[in-house]
């Protein structure tokens, strides 16, 4: 077997501890006599897998107990639906800062339910950079601010919370979840697919300040209620328990690494090195976003020559590294690195790039 490293942007690479860990419980779990997937997700060893992850994750991410915790299916795009319609009334403001690609379909999503209001927008200038806070326009009766505290695409990311007194602050951390401490009392509601840095794809995690669940929104199925999910303990409807039961495994592995000020000192320096690499290339490589908003989770890159694209990627795959093809909105190369890529990985990607310099600057 040989297991490359893997620089997919989602779904992404998972640690191989955790792999190795479901595979030994594949066929039974913990003396259930089936495996995890194969048993009710309403008997009791599911539900203590269900309440050790909510809990691992309330110690990773230091979640007050003021906020709900959630385990939904749908992926991140149907949360971002869903604030609307249960957060705003029909047709009211709900302000959008817009820095990337995943900014603008969150506002695609709420478009039938509320008035989506782009109040500072980075496509002008290609979405190299964050406009600053000071030129927000935001709005006095927003239902609520939403922005992308990672751009997975455009690999522009925010550094800290913006401040926001006009209405409760709701991000999508889909690509930087945990990846750094985050002072969660700061949001109204924080959303991520965990499909990059919590686990597989299948299971979203939101976190919901408890006071904006007697919000009364729009009209909407129970199904599509954040209030209802709480109530119903994430279970209205047979849960994604594979997913959330390997979210959990994931979750005690970056416990026993350390915890997330271990994994962002971890992501501050694979960044780094890319970042390095790329800069000393001479115009080799280029990265063309500001470097106060440069993410340390994906890193797009570009080389001198697109001809060479090609090349690089099949030479790279053959090194063992795989998956830096761009996405096919910006082109170019994308290495993303999330908790699970360790240290190593990115020393190989950027001993490859180094070396393919060599040969073909
Ligand atoms: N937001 C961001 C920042 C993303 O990176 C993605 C997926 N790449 C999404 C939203 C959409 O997520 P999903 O496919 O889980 O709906």
């Amino acid at each position: 077997m040989s297991r490359a490293y893997n620089f997919s942007a989602g779904p992404a690479t998972l640690p191989e501890a955790v792999l190795r860990q479901a595979q030994a419980e594949m066929l039974e779990w913990n003396g259930a006599g089936a495996s995890i997937v194969e048993i009710s997700h309403r008997g009791p060893e599911f539900i203590q897998v269900a309440r050790e992850a909510e809990a691992d994750l309330r110690t990773l991410m230091s979640i007050p107990d003021d906020y709900a915790v959630l385990f939904l299916a749908g992926g991140a795009t149907v949360q971002q639906a869903l604030i609307a319609l249960n957060f705003a009334n029909p047709g009211q403001a709900a302000d959008y800062v817009v820095t990337g690609h995943w900014g603008k379909t969150a506002i695609k999503q709420v478009k039938p339910y509320v008035d989506a209001r782009i109040v500072a927008n980075g496509e002008a200038g290609g979405f190299r950079d964050i406009p600053p806070r000071g030129a927000w326009q935001l709005s006095a009766d927003a239902a609520y601010v939403h922005y992308t505290a990672n751009e997975t695409i455009h690999g522009v990311e925010f550094r800290g919370i913006p401040d926001v007194d006009t209405a409760p602050l709701f991000a999508d951390f889909s690509s930087s979840i945990a990846a750094e401490p985050l002072d969660v009392s700061r949001f109204g509601l924080i959303y991520a697919g965990a499909q990059k840095n919590l686990g597989p794809v299948g299971v979203t995690v939101v976190i919901v300040r408890r006071d904006l669940l007697e919000r009364a929104g729009q009209p909407r199925a129970d199904i599509f209620t954040y209030r209802s999910h709480v109530q119903g303990e994430s279970m209205l409807n047979t849960p994604p328990t594979w997913n959330w039961y390997l979210a959990g495994l994931v979750f005690k592995w970056m416990l026993a690494e350390g915890g997330v000020t271990e994994f962002s000192r971890r992501n501050a320096r694979k960044s780094a090195m890319l970042y390095d690499v790329i800069d000393g290339s001479g115009g080799f490589y280029r990265n063309e976003v500001a470097p106060d908003a440069r993410s340390r989770m994906n890193v797009p890159f570009f080389l001198h020559e697109p001809a060479l694209d090609a090349t690089f990627l099949k030479q790279a795959a053959e090194a063992g590294l795989i998956a830096l093809k761009g996405h096919r909105v910006l082109g170019g190369m994308r290495a993303s690195i999330y908790n699970a890529m360790p240290e190593a990985g990115v020393q190989a990607l950027v001993a490859f790039m180094r070396d393919f310099q060599q040969r073909n600057g």
